[in-house]
């Protein structure tokens, strides 16, 4: 029986890799579902090689070139938010991968979840938001969650096997494009410069994330929902040759770590084919050519979007859904032009500040805050000049 997948956000990075972790192993996995945003062209010529047996283009501007495209192919397509909902009630897969950007994957994920399929999560914003709902639900519907990001899936893999819980978790990170900078030589840099990521190749809005830190900051958030720790236990380090993917340390001092070079399909295959491991022709580390692994910790000062996110998950409630909406509007700002890359950390502590909290959010107040709050950026993007 081969494992049935549905992919949501196929054609973005993390989308695109796991097909082409599927594409190697046909023999195991099967697409049953593409889902993506507005890329219609790349989500066509997925669905002529995938053979799916539906597809959803979210943006309804998109679906009659999508349908007339797979019209001869015995494919049903769906648009519109709602449906990427709907088809996790269906019985068309036996795990999905989130691989969507943002707030945008969190009701996907919840009624994924809420439908009793194991989820592949790739998508960290959803636990940042909504980490404690998600992963209770998780619990109470016994759900397999895995992670994919690439530490998370590193402390995974070095759990598993041990029925102790950890001490301490170290994240690992490369410190991204502007490793080394003082705040006031990052002053003026531009986008090309805070895209352009020495490890790792990803999306643009990560890649950002990534040149700010927040993606790190977002990643002690994740593993704090994933793995049941608390802040304190959960400590970054710098680490530019980016080979050790995250360690664990147990009562003991023991230390345990992933290693391996840097390329998202090995968690990304990990995940779909957990708990089984399945031939790859990625690279291997070679040790004898490697001069030195480095450890260092992040420089806090010339990177406050990692204080941010401490303090947001300490603040706990709706703090760190405050803490994503002002990040996804700020990045998106900077993407288009609109403010400095100094300002965006300037404009989530300025959200963070005057945005209502709610000690104990349900749902509804969360999807109300992320509204509220993506506003107010938007407001005081325009005005910081
Ligand atoms: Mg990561």
């Amino acid at each position: 029986m081969k494992r049935r997948i549905g992919i949501y956000g196929s054609t973005g990075s993390i989308g695109t890799q796991a097909l082409e972790v599927i594409a190697n192993h046909q023999d195991l996995f099967e697409v049953t579902v593409l889902a993506a945003n507005n890329n219609s062209n790349l989500l066509i010529q997925q669905a002529m090689v995938c053979k799916p047996d539906s597809v959803v283009i979210r943006d309804p501007d998109h679906y009659d070139k999508v349908f007339n495209a797979l019209d001869t192919l015995d494919i049903k397509v769906f648009t519109g938010s709602e449906s990427l909902c709907q088809l996790m009630e269906m019985d068309l897969f036996d795990m999905v991968l989130i691989a969507m950007v943002g707030f945008e994957g969190l009701k996907p994920t919840m009624s994924a979840v809420s439908a009793g399929k194991a989820v592949a999560l790739a998508n960290k914003e959803v636990l940042v938001v909504a980490g404690e709902i998600v992963t209770d639900l998780a619990k109470v519907k016994k759900v397999p969650f895995i992670p994919v990001d690439s530490e998370h899936s590193a402390i995974f893999q070095c759990l598993s096997g041990e029925v102790s819980k950890p001490e301490k978790v170290y994240l690992t990170s490369s410190g991204g494009p502007f490793r080394g900078m003082t705040r006031d030589e990052m002053l003026n840099v531009n986008v090309q410069q805070a895209l352009k990521h020495p490890n790792w190749s990803m999306g643009r809005k990560i890649s950002i994330d990534s040149a700010t830190m927040m993606n790190k900051g977002f990643e002690v958030i994740e593993a704090k929902w994933l793995f049941s720790l608390t802040p304190t236990q959960i400590d970054i380090l710098v680490h530019p040759q980016c080979i050790v993917h995250s360690m664990v340390q147990f009562r003991d001092g023991t230390l345990k770590a992933q290693l391996g070079l840097p390329d998202m399909k090995l968690p990304i295959q990990y995940a779909l084919s957990y708990p089984y491991r399945l031939d790859a022709n990625f690279g291997r580390v070679d040790f004898a050519d490697m001069h030195s692994l480095t450890f260092e910790a992040p420089d806090r000062n010339a990177f406050p979007c990692i204080d941010l996110a401490y303090g947001a998950i300490e603040q706990g409630g709706n703090m760190p859904c405050i803490l994503n909406a002002a990040n996804e509007i700020a990045v998106s700002q900077f993407l288009c032009g609109k403010i400095r890359f100094y300002q965006i950390p300037l404009i989530i502590e300025r959200c963070m500040v005057k945005a209502d909290f709610d000690k104990k959010p349900e749902y509804e107040v969360l999807l109300e805050t992320n509204k509220r709050v993506r506003s107010m950026a938007t407001d005081f993007c325009t005005s910081i000049h």
